[in-house]
């Protein structure tokens, strides 16, 4: 059985009971939030029990020191990254070694302080249940969503208890998902009739065979999802009109179907996605066949490459983000830089304004707060109140602040849009790339790099970031392998990441190891047998021989 997501984007016309969903949304916020208070408050008063006294100080004080040391520049394995990067990394492995022994004792003396409390422990614990339990009862949600939050909790609680952190509470943002689950399935034909839980207006059968201009408007039709039940326990509907632009699979299983609400721009999106069961599909048809895979990024004259492959056929090949999406990605950056200058101009402007005039006691706080954050949110909420606060000499100031407002909603709302746009053509084309590999290769090796580190967005507190930053986000190598991973479980294909000792400098066809500095030069000579290779390509070559060899050594 393969489990596998069906996605259809909200088309034109009302959604109806939009409302209720929302509500529900909330509740689910509120549900989680109130979680993590009882969790907080229970895992504060355990530490107070197993707190391992002055090492637990010098500990965080060492964390402390490799995050401002790490923070200090671009840290992970950029191709373009300059040459301090080595003096760097020496002194966060120091770091690293003293975390390690630090860490070792404090858990010792956790563990004694732990065996020592176990029953105070454990009574805590059954009080978190109970809490638990309790504020479920009257958290207003079906089970299926009331679970989707508890698993989520106990999921995030385990994290965040390793990591050493607490969990964090969610503001509400008229954002979310609500869901409804079929725990033994429900066979994809059924959601076509009458049913308390979901159903779907029936889409012709020719409709996904028509052209593309008239399948868009054929597939058109309306999903009803359960959100709330009426006095008599008939379903409360909420109706999403939908693009069904594939069909479901006629002898898949729902398991289960989210709507979800995103905010882009000023505006918000909808979906409806649906978990499927399938019978898994045959395995590759070429299992054999094997390609070597390195994922990262690097700017060449056609625009940001981030993939190259080498099949054991010979074939060869690159992944490159065209430069004009490059153009379109920095255009969104200049955007958000003309955001942030107009944001500070206006700020400047309004403590210009309060040191020389007297300001109405409605609008004192909130000005302080404006002039005080970096988030252009506290603006936005003083022009809000201004707008019914005018008073006598703030007309100059006002008109500045009002053209600002209308300047900043129609940049934001342009850079959102752009953005989005941007993302999912990025995504179509990494789909489009994985899914050619998969059906090509039955066995594809990747070059092990260090997703983790790799993070997909910027930090919030980095509202520009710097060229050479950008491009990491802008490949987003940790979505291309998310990708490469789907495309390979649907079509059977294995994926696998390999550490490949020296693979950019090595020669993939003598093995001699020239010191050159990879950085210099995208093309490298071989010292040993002469021969010339672009090292992306070598390091795709390598991926592809380490991962011939340890196939072969595991049949064997
Ligand atoms: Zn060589």
């Amino acid at each position: 059985m393969a489990i596998r997501v069906y996605e259809y984007g909200c088309g034109l016309g009302q959604i109806e009971g939009l409302e209720m969903a929302l509500d529900k949304m909330r509740r689910r916020i509120d549900f989680w939030n109130r979680l993590v208070e009882i969790d907080n408050d229970v895992r504060a008063r355990m530490d107070e029990l197993l707190f391992a006294g002055e090492r637990e100080t010098e500990l965080s004080s060492l964390r402390e020191r490799l995050r401002t040391l790490l923070r200090s520049g671009s840290n992970v394995r950029s191709r373009e990254a300059g040459g301090d990067v080595d003096k760097k990394s020496t002194a966060a492995d120091e770091l690293r070694s003293a975390i390690r022994a630090q860490l070792n004792d404090v858990k010792r003396v956790r563990k004694e302080n732990a065996a020592r409390h176990r029953g105070r422990l454990r009574q805590l614990d059954s009080e978190r249940k109970c809490r638990i339990a309790e504020v479920q009862a009257t958290a207003g949600l079906y089970w299926a969503n009331r679970d989707e939050i508890r698993r989520k909790y106990e999921v995030a609680r385990v994290r965040a208890m390793q990591q050493g952190r607490r969990l964090r509470p969610q503001p509400w943002n008229e954002t979310g998902r609500i869901k409804v689950q079929f725990q033994r399935g429900l066979p994809v034909p059924k959601a076509f009739l009458q049913n308390g839980r979901l159903q779907i207006d029936p889409v012709p059968e020719s409709a996904f065979q028509s052209p593309r201009f008239e399948r868009r408007r054929l597939t058109r039709t309306r999903i009803r999802i359960r959100v709330n039940a009426n006095e008599d326990r008939s379903p409360v509907w909420l109706t999403v009109p939908a693009v069904m632009h594939r069909p479901l699979p006629p002898g898949g299983s729902i398991r289960g179907v989210s709507f979800v609400r995103e905010r882009i721009g000023l505006g918000f999106r909808h979906r409806v996605l649906f978990t499927v069961s399938e019978l898994a599909f045959p395995d590759s048809s070429k299992p054999d066949k094997a390609v070597g895979v390195d994922l990262g990024w690097r700017l060449t004259t056609d625009g940001l490459r981030v993939a190259y492959w080498a099949g054991a056929d010979g074939k060869r090949g690159e992944l490159v983000l065209p430069t004009s999406d490059l153009t379109e990605f920095k255009r969104v950056g200049n955007l958000q830089a003309t955001i942030v200058a107009a944001h500070e101009q206006a700020r400047a402007l309004v403590t210009a304004f309060r040191t020389r005039h007297a300001v109405p006691d409605e609008l004192q706080d909130l000005m302080h707060e404006a002039e005080g954050s970096s988030a252009p949110g506290a603006l936005l909420h003083l022009f809000e109140e201004w707008k019914t606060h005018r008073f006598a000499g703030d007309r100059y100031v006002f008109t500045k602040l009002r053209a600002w407002h209308k300047q900043y909603v129609h940049l934001w709302t342009w850079q959102a849009n752009l953005r989005d746009q941007l993302l999912r053509r990025r995504r179509e084309l990494y789909r489009r790339f994985a899914a050619s590999l998969a059906e090509r290769y039955g066995k594809i090796f990747v070059n092990d790099i260090p997703l983790r580190s790799l993070a997909v967005k910027p930090p919030e507190t980095e509202r520009i970031i710097p060229i050479q930053r950008q491009h990491r986000f802008i490949a987003a190598i940790s979505i291309l392998h998310r990708i490469l991973q789907n495309a390979c479980e649907k079509r059977g294909a294995l994926l696998k990441r390999l550490k490949c000792e020296h693979a950019t400098i090595s020669c993939h066809l003598c093995g001699a190891v020239d010191a050159w500095n990879p950085r210099t030069s995208l093309n490298h000579r071989c010292s040993k047998c002469g021969r010339s290779w672009d090292q992306d390509y070598n390091a795709a070559m390598h991926a592809l021989k380490t991962g011939m060899t340890l196939a072969a050594g595991v049949r064997a």
